[in-house]
């Protein structure tokens, strides 16, 4: 096993992605087929300890029960919307570090918005958890264990997981992609890869590996202004990231893949809302494959963001529409418990 994947087994078997587990049991001299099953118990049934493994021999239980703890995270506070059914969870991690997850049920299904970082770095100044700073990475197994467990709390089946907790995802891609890997595999969540979004505040990088991911997973992208000089303002962590640069990576994106890449654009009062700022969007998305999600922006105290009026939300909608661009509006889920876009930070409702 290489170096790095031995380091991380300090906290636990599920930092371990399936290649890192199929190294794993090649170095103890099992066959292939054992990481598999090692997948299917930990995550498709969840097991809590390596003696339930009852079709992995012994002698190998015994060595990984050595090695390795097989950590779950422990819920520490869950808020349930008194408006909607969203649940929005705080975990806390092996080491201690908290993040936060949502469950968004609607017409049957759910889906989970994870973390994918503690903390971040990207500082986006409309959003609470940017302004906490980044703690670390999540790994592979952490992930899927939020979607697992709020799947376990709604006592059903997880039809969508979205990367869009906190955390920008490609700044964690290999353990973001291990962690989706497991989610899409029948032998782990069994979520097919059109319902596993990630979503990024546009690390260009990140878009071109993605578009050569074989799975067909889904992306989804900030893009909150399409004038450079707004976007740096609202979105400082990737002021580099020059508008054309974006534009022609996701022009790449969609002519590789085929797929339709979402932008995200949460419409705040006299930022980004204004007619210059609209007219801009619309050249922007002109000529590209998209489809434009539309967000009434959420209340986060400290940040002086004020939600554009339903007026304005209608009038983006209406030219954007006109002008033959794929348009929606996210209808608000959660937003009196805190757990709408922006608006998770580790914040427990005591504080
Ligand atoms: S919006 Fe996303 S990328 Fe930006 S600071 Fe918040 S969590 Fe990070």
């Amino acid at each position: 096993m290489p170096e790095a994947a031995e380091a991380r087994t300090a906290v636990g078997i599920k930092a371990l992605g399936q290649d890192e587990l199929l190294w794993l049991v090649e170095s103890l001299d099992q066959p292939a087929y054992r990481a598999n099953q090692l997948v299917r118990w930990l995550y498709g049934r969840r097991a809590t300890s390596f003696d339930e493994m009852t079709d992995l021999p012994v002698k190998l239980r015994e060595t990984l029960e050595e090695r390795f703890a097989i950590p779950r995270p422990t819920l520490v506070e869950r808020q349930v919307s008194e408006v909607d059914e969203t649940r929005k969870y705080l975990w806390r991690l092996a080491d201690g570090v908290e993040v936060e997850s949502v469950g968004l049920p609607a017409n049957g299904r759910l889906t989970v918005c994870f973390s994918t970082q503690a903390g971040c770095a990207m500082r986006c100044s409309f959003c609470a958890t940017g302004r906490s700073g980044f703690v670390r990475d999540l790994f592979c197994g952490e992930m899927t264990d939020q979607v697992a467990l709020v799947g376990e709390d709604f006592g059903t089946r997880v039809s969508n997981a979205v990367a869009m907790g906190q955390g920008e995802p490609f700044a964690n891609y290999d353990a973001v992609l291990e962690g989706l890997r497991i989610m899409n595999s029948p032998l782990g969540l069994g979520i097919g890869a059109r319902h596993l979004t990630v979503s990024t505040c546009g690390l260009t990088s990140g878009i071109r590996r993605f578009a050569d991911e074989p799975e067909q997973f889904t992306l989804a992208v900030s893009l909150h202004s399409a004038v450079q000089a707004t976007r740096d303002h609202l979105m400082p962590g990737v002021r580099a990231v020059a508008l054309p640069v974006l534009r022609r990576s996701l022009d790449d994106y969609a002519l590789k893949t085929g797929r339709r890449p979402t932008l995200e654009y949460a419409l705040i009062d006299g930022v980004n809302d204004t007619d210059e700022e609209l007219e801009a969007l619309v050249g922007f998305c002109r000529g590209l494959l998209c489809h434009v999600n539309l967000i009434p922006a959420n209340p986060v105290p400290g940040t002086g963001v004020t939600r554009a009026t339903a007026e304005r939300v209608r009038e983006f909608e209406r030219v954007l529409d006109r002008s033959w661009i794929e348009t929606s509006v996210r209808e608000e889920r959660g937003t009196d418990i805190d757990a709408a876009c922006g608006q998770l930070r580790q914040r427990r409702v005591a504080d």
